[in-house]
């Protein structure tokens, strides 16, 4: 007589839902559907949190409450339910979050950076390049913008130095973007531009100035891409936005630097009169203008949830800081750092390209591997992966959850 085993329900989750547990709920996220939810039911937590400590994606169903909440996650395509005999081993999904670059990463931190491997260059994909500004200045304007805000000075100096190191990080394979920061009048004769204009692809190149040295480049048939900032607050009078030719080409576009809401205003207006095609507005903090930050800028749970994000960018959101990550900015004392707002890493006159690069993986003022969940408030947030990665209003503001939520 053969005797049929009992047979128990197991429910698994799919691969491509993102589950994040923090204290008491777990969010559910769907990354097909784009649909959540959120669970708060304790034994069902508990579960999840076993299959992340133990890196498995299943369980089986012990009351008739779990089994309803499961089938209705099942119902919105979560997961699935299956019947298996209790002694069998379950079938083996990949659990949700299989993929580390943390091993990597604790590896290029111990390593002697002389042992790591020449693809380490690899790792660069964006360089800003300060020509005209020293590093430190404490203004809130210049923080954040020191080539808009920052006194123009006439003399060119530094880059030419090390020229040489620049040019290797300029050569690098994986790097598709080179922010050039002037913030002199005399903006054509520059000797560094104009090599690097001879050496390297000119789609690579973006050239940012202030509106009124954006006057004085009269270069209107070179192929740069030409980011112009427009502050309301500090060139507002109409001689200048007269004397500057908005339509004169294609590649030119205009940023306006907004600090409140009547700024926004009169932006719109401008873009009107002279009939601009091309511009983008970027809220400026200036110590008061928080409200403004909460309109534009906060998040807000609808906001995060109605974002269609997918498996690898929650993975990025995990691991690295995607707007910092491959980036090095260098300003003309030869300093350099991940992000302006943060100490310099070292003196690209001192350190060959390899040691640059292996500051920017493992100092701890490097930014590339700043993410939400290693910041207070926002680590023990269910949305920390589908949050975007902290940029610089953080930096500025001070806090790293800006947002709504509490
Ligand atoms: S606390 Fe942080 S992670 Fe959570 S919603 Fe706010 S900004 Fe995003």
């Amino acid at each position: 007589m053969t005797i049929m085993k009992f047979r128990k329900e197991f429910f698994y989750f799919e691969p491509y839902v993102h589950i994040n547990h923090q204290n008491d709920k777990a969010l559910l996220y769907n990354t097909f559907t784009n649909k959540y939810e959120i669970l708060n039911n304790k034994i069902l937590l508990h579960q999840i949190q076993q299959n992340i400590q133990n890196h498995t994606n299943g369980f089986f169903l012990n009351s008739p409450l779990e089994k309803e909440i499961c089938c209705e996650l099942r119902n919105n395509y979560f997961g699935e339910i299956i019947t298996i005999n209790p002694d069998e081993v379950p079938p083996f999904v990949l659990p949700t979050e299989f993929l580390k670059v943390e091993k990597n990463k604790e590896f290029l931190e111990t390593a002697p950076y002389r042992n790591i491997s020449e693809n380490i260059i690899s790792c660069l994909f964006e360089l800003d390049l300060y020509i005209d500004n020293p590093y430190q200045d404490d203004d809130i304007y210049c923080k954040q913008l020191p080539s808009v805000y920052f006194p123009t000075s006439e003399k060119e100096k530094g880059f030419t130095d090390f020229f040489s190191q620049i040019e290797v990080l300029c050569n690098s394979s994986n790097l598709n973007k080179i922010n050039i920061f002037i913030s002199r009048s005399n903006v054509e004769n520059l000797h560094f531009l104009n090599e690097l204009k001879n050496k390297l692809d000119h789609n690579k190149l973006v050239l940012h100035f202030n509106i009124e040295n954006a006057i004085n480049y009269t270069q209107i048939d070179d192929d740069l891409t030409k980011l112009v900032y427009y502050s309301i607050s500090f060139h507002s009078t109409e001689n200048k936005i007269k004397k500057f030719n908005f339509n004169r080409a294609n590649n030119f576009k205009i940023v306006f630097l907004i600090e409140d809401e009547e700024q926004i205003s009169i932006a719109d207006e401008i873009v009107s009169t002279y009939k601009i095609i091309d511009y983008d507005y970027k809220p400026l903090f200036n110590g008061n203008n928080i409200d403004l930050f909460k309109d534009c800028v906060f998040l807000d749970e609808e906001s995060i949830l109605s974002e269609k994000i997918n498996k690898n960018q929650i993975f990025r959101n995990k691991e690295i800081n995607a707007i910092d990550f491959g980036r090095i900015v260098i300003f003309n004392d030869g300093q350099y750092c991940t992000n302006n707002l943060l100490p310099p890493l070292g003196n690209v006159e001192n350190d060959d390209v390899r040691q640059i690069l292996n500051n920017c993986i493992s100092s701890e003022s490097s930014t590339w591997f700043l993410t939400r969940n290693n910041v207070s408030i926002c680590k023990d947030c269910i949305y920390n992966q589908l949050c975007p990665p902290i940029s610089n209003y953080e930096h500025v503001i001070g806090k790293f959850n800006l947002c709504n939520i509490s």
